[in-house]
This record gives structure tokens, C-alpha cells and sequence, in this order.
């Protein structure tokens, strides 16, 4: 098997590639002129890269900065790099990605990668790389959560990625269905995808804007294996769609999205959940996850694959244990009425209510911008290395929103906005 980047792009319709890049930088980025702009991606989305360079200088960008991760040296690390390696972070490239981002740069990630790539490898090894990467990489990481920065997250169809959602296809086959998936929901498939963006932003703003006029204490979940109240952070706001950053510009972080979400209480979840769709964590991937909750706190979890990686996971920190995320989607969204299980949790929690361990998002707070750490950990934030989201959602799941009184208010039957 190679997995060599193939810089063709036949199974790729170029104007939609075009039109992608375009979106990812007006509407994703809302790249301003004069302003620099830091890129990641696997080598393998090369072709979109340049054409998101290519948008970028033209929309006036400073400086783009490109670094590219290869599937197959990943692989080699695992196979063989000494023990110690795997406490070990490239801490100099995330300190001046910090640096950048510090001195005005825009950030974009292209995903993409085989979300399979690790699956074959020492769970051991693959957590203590992760937690080394994690600790190297806060300082810029706190710029992107603490939303200080314009940033988004794009996809791109790489070949390895493909052949995991579409294992009975040829390869071309596949690039070609994970393409047209990715440009449905990115909505570029339409004549005009920046006015299709300026639509869709204004309708999570409506829902976001109902959300926040209720003022909900909690949200309580019921389904299969679901009975879970999520108390909501003191001061929590809902965000949706397009927001703006600490630096004043307007984005959209994640292309695509439905959801509309807010920070739960870090200490007042309560009840047990499982997952509706496998989480595939950095190669690995959890299926079934049950959980039980008790003072915010996981106190029993397990998965019928991956418990090894997920209980690593839990142990990473204190607040791992602990949500930092609540997000509705409804179960008609376009990612899930596609019927495709991505693999990828930018597309698979688009598709579904969902709930994230780990840090939360500080623009999340009415005033968020002005609040300091402590401040947010008093009103209920969650802090952690990890940022995780799983699918809790599907058409047989309820919620309720339950006011400070405790009157119940229907927010959503059999996955649908109530
Ligand atoms: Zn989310
Ligand atoms: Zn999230």
C-alpha cells in the first residue's frame, strides 16, 4: 500500500477545489489585509493549499506560512524512533506558531488525515506523544480556544481519509464521493457559496439568539442509554455560526457547521450517556462510549472498542474528565442526512447533538473577552490539554431546557428543534 501524496486531482472537480479555498479565506478566515496567515495540513492537500495561498495573497495577506505533515514519517516515528521520542514535542515550531499567532497572524488547519492512521500502534505510545504534543502545543492552542485570533478548520479529501469512509470503492472512486460530501456541506456546490454562508450564519444566529433569551440552567438529555443533565456555566452564551475574535475580525472557524453551542457547568453534570456514532480519536477509533456522570466528574466510563485509549484519555488531566462543550444540531442536518460516517469529528459532530470533554470556550460567556481564567473557572469553565467531542444526538433523543426555576421548556423531539 503507498500512501504517497498524489498531486492529482482528476477525482477532484477543480472550480469547486477553487471555490473551497475561496470560502475558507473570505468567509472561514476573514483574512484582512496586511495580516499573516499560518497553514497545516497533511502533504497530501497540497493541491488546496495553493490555492488558499493563492486567495489569500489576493485578499492581501502578509505573510503565508505552510507546514505540512506526511502520513508515512508519522509512521516511521512509531515503527522506529527510540522510547524516549514519544515524551517529545517539536516545542520550538508550536512556540512560534504562538509567536505568530501573538503578532496578528490568522490560523487555518486543512484535516484530512487517516483517521485511522494510528490504530495499529501501542496505545501507550501514541497517549505519551499526544500528551507531549498537547503541553508543547498550549500556548498557541490557548490563542485559538481563548479566541483571541481569526482561525478555521477546512477538509480536504486525501486519499487515506477516502478509502476509510469508502472501503468498497476504488481509490479514485472514493476521493471523488468524500470530495462531492466535503463541497455539499462546505456549500460550495452552489453558484454563490458566500451568500449561501451569509444565509446559513443568520439562521444559527437565530437559534443562538433563542438559546440565549431563555437563559437555561441545564439541558436534559433522554434516549437509548441516555439520561443526562448538563447544568449550564454561570453567564453562558450560546455562539453560532459566524463570531468575532479578540482581534475584531469575524469568522468561521469550523466549514462546516450546523451546531449551535454553549459551556456547560464544569461541576453540575449529572446521569449517564452514550455515544450515537464512533469517535475517532488520533487513530484510533471508540465506539460505544457509556459514561456516567456524578459532580461534573466521569466516574465510570466504557466503550465496546478503544476503552484503553479512551480511559488514557480520561487520565490525561483533571479537567478530561469534565465537559467543556454542549452543542445542538438537529438530526436533519445536511451531514446527517448524508448518511455518511466520516471519521472526523469537524464533519461527525455536525451531524449530531454533541457534548466535548476538556476546555472550554471562553467567547462561550457573556463578556467572555474580558474574563480572566480564575473568573471563567468560577463561573463553571472547564480547563484542560484536551479538547474532544463525541455524538451524543440522534432522531431518538429529546432535550428539554430546564429554567432556574425549574420549569421545563421542549427544545428538541426525536433530534428535531421542539
Ligand atoms: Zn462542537
Ligand atoms: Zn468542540
Amino acid at each position: 500500500m503507498t500512501i504517497a501524496p498524489n498531486f492529482q486531482t482528476a477525482a477532484i472537480d477543480p472550480k469547486k477545489l477553487d471555490k473551497l479555498a475561496a470560502v475558507a479565506v473570505k468567509v472561514g478566515l476573514g483574512l484582512e489585509q496586511g495580516q499573516d496567515l499560518v497553514i497545516t495540513a497533511p502533504i497530501a492537500a497540497l493541491p488546496l493549499v495553493r490555492l488558499i495561498t493563492k486567495h489569500a495573497y489576493m485578499a492581501g495577506a502578509g505573510i503565508v506560512s505552510t507546514f505540512y505533515a506526511d502520513e508515512e514519517a508519522t509512521l516511521a516515528r512509531y515503527e522506529h524512533a527510540p522510547d524516549a521520542s514519544f515524551d517529545k514535542a517539536a516545542g520550538w515550531l508550536y512556540e512560534g506558531m504562538a509567536k505568530a499567532y501573538e503578532n496578528g497572524a490568522a490560523r487555518l488547519a486543512i484535516a484530512g488525515d487517516n483517521p485511522m492512521m494510528l490504530s495499529g500502534q501501542d496505545p501507550a505510545k501514541v497517549a505519551r506523544a499526544n500528551k507531549a504534543n498537547s503541553m508543547a502545543y498550549k500556548p498557541a492552542l490557548e490563542k485559538i480556544a481563548n479566541f483571541d485570533i481569526n482561525w478555521n478548520i477546512v477538509s480536504y479529501p486525501n486519499p487515506s481519509w477516502a478509502r476509510q469512509v469508502f472501503p468498497d470503492l476504488s481509490e479514485d472512486a472514493a476521493v471523488a464521493k468524500l470530495a462531492d460530501a466535503i463541497f455539499a456541506a462546505s456549500r460550495v456546490d452552489l453558484d454563490d457559496p458566500i451568500a449561501a454562508w451569509a444565509l446559513h450564519n443568520a439562521n444559527l444566529n437565530t437559534r443562538s439568539t433563542w438559546l440565549n433569551g431563555e437563559r437555561f440552567s441545564a439541558l436534559h438529555f433522554t434516549g437509548p442509554g441516555t439520561d443526562l443533565t448538563v447544568g449550564l456555566a454561570d453567564d453562558h452564551e450560546w455562539h453560532g455560526g459566524a463570531s468575532t475574535a479578540k482581534n475584531g475580525i469575524t469568522c468561521n472557524p469550523n466549514i462546516p457547521t450546523e451546531e449551535v453551542f454553549t459551556t456547560p457547568h464544569a461541576l453540575k453534570v449529572e446521569g449517564t450517556v452514550s455515544s450515537t456514532k464512533p469517535l475517532s480519536h488520533q487513530g484510533t477509533l471508540i465506539d460505544d462510549i457509556q459514561v456516567r456522570f456524578e459532580g461534573g466528574r466521569i466516574v465510570e466510563a466504557k466503550a465496546s472498542k478503544g476503552e484503553e485509549v479512551l480511559s488514557k484519555v480520561l487520565d490525561t488531566d483533571e479537567g478530561a474528565r469534565r465537559l467543556g462543550e454542549v452543542a445542538l444540531v438537529p438530526h436533519s442536518s445536511p451531514i446527517s442526512k448524508s448518511g455518511i460516517l466520516f471519521y472526523n469529528t469537524l464533519f461527525d459532530e455536525n451531524a449530531s447533538c454533541h457534548i466535548a470533554l476538556g476546555q472550554c470556550y471562553s467567547k462561550c460567556f457573556l463578556d467572555g473577552a474580558s474574563l480572566t481564567q480564575d473568573e471563567i473557572k468560577a463561573k463553571g469553565g472547564n480547563a484542560s490539554l484536551i479538547h474532544i467531542d463525541w455524538m451524543i444526538g440522534s432522531d431518538k433523543v429529546d432535550i428539554d431546557g430546564i429554567k432556574p426555576d425549574g420549569s421545563r421548556v421542549p427544545v428538541m423531539r426525536k433530534g428535531e428543534w421542539a
